[in-house]
């Protein structure tokens, strides 16, 4: 029982391993045929076999029918042989019979033998110009047939003469039987070099015959298999395509499904960010509301913690500011931004900006170009103080070498614009396009060396798209950074009204 079960699953291990090893063979002529210029090669090789086994039969069909014409006209060379034979004896034995009894009709009989046949003759003459050991003898059955019609000719009118004794002594003296013997010699010698070719011709004519019906045969047999190949393979080219809208089906259902799971996934995560971000903020807060507090009484501290207090002070805030991140990129998957828009100066938001972040790190060098006049924008402050710190934040994280960072501040027809640019690391080209997804960060930017989760430039291109601005970048790697954000600028402030005359 053991045995057996065994048995089979080799069995069936066999079968399995066959089918695996003629598969992908039978896969690419599948893929090869159901593409269009598989298709196409497909049909040219179908017309061109059958048009070749056409051919053949067509070639095999010519050679037959020429050879039964060649028997045909060997045919007719043998008549027209045997037609002047007769034509010559008939006009002897007209001669004969005119000679005896003195009958016109036998003379009648006799012109019009002696008439026909040098005509027939030359025409026996045009059949055999092709073959060199008849031609001579035609010639010489012309020039041996005029001789005997002389001599007949010569008896029949001394017949007609009345000299019935003379003309008889000639035709009992056979003086022309050395003539007669030689046409019937040439006469023999043409007919049997006919009936050497016929039975030649013949015997060719019919393996050509058979040769044709072979071909035939063949040639129908093999159209009858390409037709059934071809049919077979339409057919599986048919169920190769209904196959592949299925599996094309099957594939789009388990998209749908890894879509769906995917999608449920990151509203998991976004929730679970929110939800944690959510309970951090409250005790990060009061945290650093405390050790702002202990920082208003440091001198009651000793100088260590002293220290102690202004590094909790910047771990918390530096927390605090991860917190709002989250919240942020897990607010604005499901929302849009809540923008309190009130007109301010852009210029000195980026002053002010820049003068906050010198205070975290001191001895960087950020210069800030910006015109005096106020560039103004429509804008919720803190939101854009959020943008503004986010871009110098990374500016100055990603130039570890501390090169210079520069600020500027422009207003171009109705754009306002902020530009932040470093001399940095720099951006990867292919990274470029990811860089304002959410938790994208360039390969270059190694969590060894630095810190982040990759939510700014998202959060900041939010911020800036509701604003109805945009930010773009350009960057080299190795070379440094330029981001460039542009916000409608707010139109110009209404020039204050006069002030009215002192009444008189
Ligand atoms: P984070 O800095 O927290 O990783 P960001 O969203 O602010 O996240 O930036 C996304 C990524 O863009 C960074 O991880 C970094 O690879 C790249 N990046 C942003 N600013 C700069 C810059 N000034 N220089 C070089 N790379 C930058």
């Amino acid at each position: 029982m053991h045995e057996e079960g065994d048995y089979t699953t080799a069995g069936a291990d066999a079968v399995v391993s066959a089918t695996r090893r003629t598969r992908p063979r039978a896969r690419l002529l599948e893929a090869v045929l159901l593409s269009r210029r598989g298709a196409v090669l497909g049909a040219a090789l179908l017309i061109a076999l059958l048009g070749s086994n056409a051919l053949v039969f067509l070639l095999s069909t010519q050679t037959l029918l020429s050879q039964e014409r060649w028997v045909a006209h060997t045919q007719e060379v043998l008549a027209a042989v045997n037609g002047s034979m007769a034509r010559i004896t008939n006009a002897e034995s007209a001669q004969r019979g005119y000679i005896l009894t003195g009958n016109a009709a036998y003379l009648r009989t006799y012109m019009a033998a002696a008439r026909e046949v040098q005509p027939e003759l030359a025409t026996l003459r045009c059949l055999i110009s092709d073959n060199a050991t008849q031609v001579p003898r035609a010639d010489q059955l012309r020039a041996l047939t005029s001789e005997k019609l002389a001599d007949l000719g010569q008896t029949i009118a001394l017949r007609r003469a009345g000299q019935q004794a003379q003309a008889e002594a000639i035709v009992l003296d056979d003086r022309d039987k050395a003539v007669t013997d030689a046409m019937q010699q040439r006469f023999d010698a043409m007919t049997g070099t006919e009936l050497a070719l016929l039975r030649r011709r013949d015997a060719d004519a019919r393996s050509a015959a058979m040769a044709t019906q072979a071909t035939l045969i063949l040639a129908t047999a093999a159209d009858a298999l390409l037709l059934a190949g071809a049919l077979l393979l339409i057919q599986r080219t048919f169920a190769g395509r209904a196959r592949l809208a299925e599996e094309r089906g099957r594939l789009l259902v388990h998209a749908q499904q890894a879509r769906a799971e995917a999608e449920a996934a990151v509203e998991a995560r976004d929730e679970f960010l929110s939800l944690a971000a959510h309970e951090l903020r409250t005790p990060l807060t009061a945290l650093l509301g405390n050790t702002q507090l202990l920082q208003t009484r440091r001198e009651t501290l000793a100088p260590r913690d002293q220290r102690l207090v202004v590094a909790i002070g910047r771990g918390t805030e530096r927390l605090r500011t991860l917190a709002e991140y989250l919240l942020d990129a897990s607010r604005l998957g499901q929302t849009t931004l809540d923008l309190d828009l009130r007109r301010l100066d852009l210029a000195a938001l980026a002053r002010q900006a820049v003068a906050e972040i010198e205070d975290t790190v001191p001895g960087r060098a950020i210069r800030v170009v910006a015109p005096r006049a106020p560039i103004a924008v429509e804008a919720d402050q803190a939101r854009l103080e959020q943008v503004a710190h986010n871009l110098l934040a990374n500016a100055i994280k990603y130039s570890p070498d501390g090169g210079e960072i520069l600020v500027t501040v422009e207003r171009a027809a109705d754009r306002a614009r902020l530009v932040v640019v470093d001399k940095g690391i720099g951006i990867p080209a292919d990274a470029l396009a990811h860089l304002f997804d959410r938790f994208y960060r360039a390969p270059n930017a190694s969590p060894h060396m630095y810190s982040g989760l990759g939510l700014g430039l998202y959060i900041v291109r939010e911020i800036v798209a509701g604003h109805g601005g945009a930010i773009r970048v350009e960057s080299a790697e190795g070379v440094g950074s330029t981001f460039v954000i542009e916000l409608p600028a707010a139109p110009d402030a209404p020039a204050p009204a006069p002030a009215p005359n002192p009444s008189p």
